[in-house]
């Protein structure tokens, strides 16, 4: 979303004030631009201010985070936007409960809801496994440590062949369905310990492998690509027949790769050369 200026942006963001919300804006150097000093429990607010919140909540992406702040169990919401030609994080900090006074058991409960709030934010809703996000946040850090103790780390990317024929013939159900047995059955043949398993959008599916080589890995995406040709998917009484295609790539700490983008685009590459060379393939 693009404002002229600041007021302009505060405007639209005046409704949310009213909702026990802190706004903070701050330049992407970081430094406070704005905060707002309301923080009212409910008032009225006016119905027009919240039909213009709903489509500017809807317009964005955005992250969400549960921390404590000043002993407040606070839910982080960043989004980013531009004022004028220059970029902007815009956080909404609501304030959900005071920590300071709980009793152990409160705090029992307490902490089983943040990790409740936490795991809905790593969870992808339809497949129940690890979401885009989770990717974004744990594939640096398993990056990262798999290069300090000197040890390789693997990723495969698993895409579904034919995809949107499947929803075409069958209908979308039908491709929901596909996509949540494939998630439980790539979980249950994935050895306990040896990675973990994240829907990265669409019908793609991400598996880091830490700790896993080149020929580790490939044995292990050829098991998984062979499960999922052999297993039998029906909907409503009908076979849908399942194949994917899968991409690998090993790094290592000596390997020039750094980021995990530079990591996603070679496994991308490694996906669709499986893909053209006629696909239910690994490469
Ligand atoms: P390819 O073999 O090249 O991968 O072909 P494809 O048809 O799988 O690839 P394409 O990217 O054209 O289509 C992916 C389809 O996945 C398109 C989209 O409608 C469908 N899709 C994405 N997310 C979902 C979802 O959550 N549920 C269902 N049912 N379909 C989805
Ligand atoms: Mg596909």
């Amino acid at each position: 979303m693009v404002f002229e200026n600041l007021r302009d942006a505060l405007d639209s963001l005046r409704a949310l004030e009213s909702l026990n919300t802190l706004i903070c804006i701050t330049d992407t150097d970081n430094n406070l631009v704005y905060e707002s000093s309301n923080k009212n429990c409910m008032q009225n607010v006016h119905p027009e201010d919240l039909k213009k919140l709903n489509i500017f909540c809807r317009s964005l992406c955005s992250t969400f985070r549960v921390l404590l702040v000043d002993n407040w169990v606070t839910a982080i919401t960043t989004i980013p936007f531009i004022i004028g030609d220059k970029s902007y994080w815009l956080e909404f900090k609501q304030f959900i409960r005071q920590n300071i006074h709980l009793s152990p058991e409160t705090r029992g409960f307490e902490d089983l809801y943040i990790h409740q709030i936490k795991e809905m934010a790593i969870t992808d809703s339809l497949t129940k496994l690890y979401n885009r996000r989770y990717i974004d946040e744990r594939l640096p850090i398993d990056m990262q440590s798999s290069f300090e103790l000197d040890v390789p780390l693997s990723v495969l990317f698993i895409d579904i062949d034919y995809f949107k024929q499947i929803n075409d013939q069958n209908g979308h159900a039908a491709g929901d369905l596909v996509l949540q047995k494939l998630a439980l059955l790539l979980q249950k043949h994935l050895r306990r310990g040896s990675g973990w398993v994240a829907r990265y959008g669409g019908d793609e599916i991400l598996i880091c492998l830490p700790d896993s080589g080149k020929k580790a890995a490939k044995s292990i995406a050829n098991r998984l690509r062979g499960t999922i040709e052999n297993y039998n998917f029906y909907y409503k009484g009908k076979k849908i027949v399942v194949t994917c295609s899968i991409g690998i790539q090993t790094v290592f700490k000596n390997s020039g790769v750094t980021s995990i983008s530079e990591l996603l685009a070679m496994v991308d590459k490694n996906l669709y050369r499986a893909k053209n060379k006629g696909r239910n393939r690994v490469c």
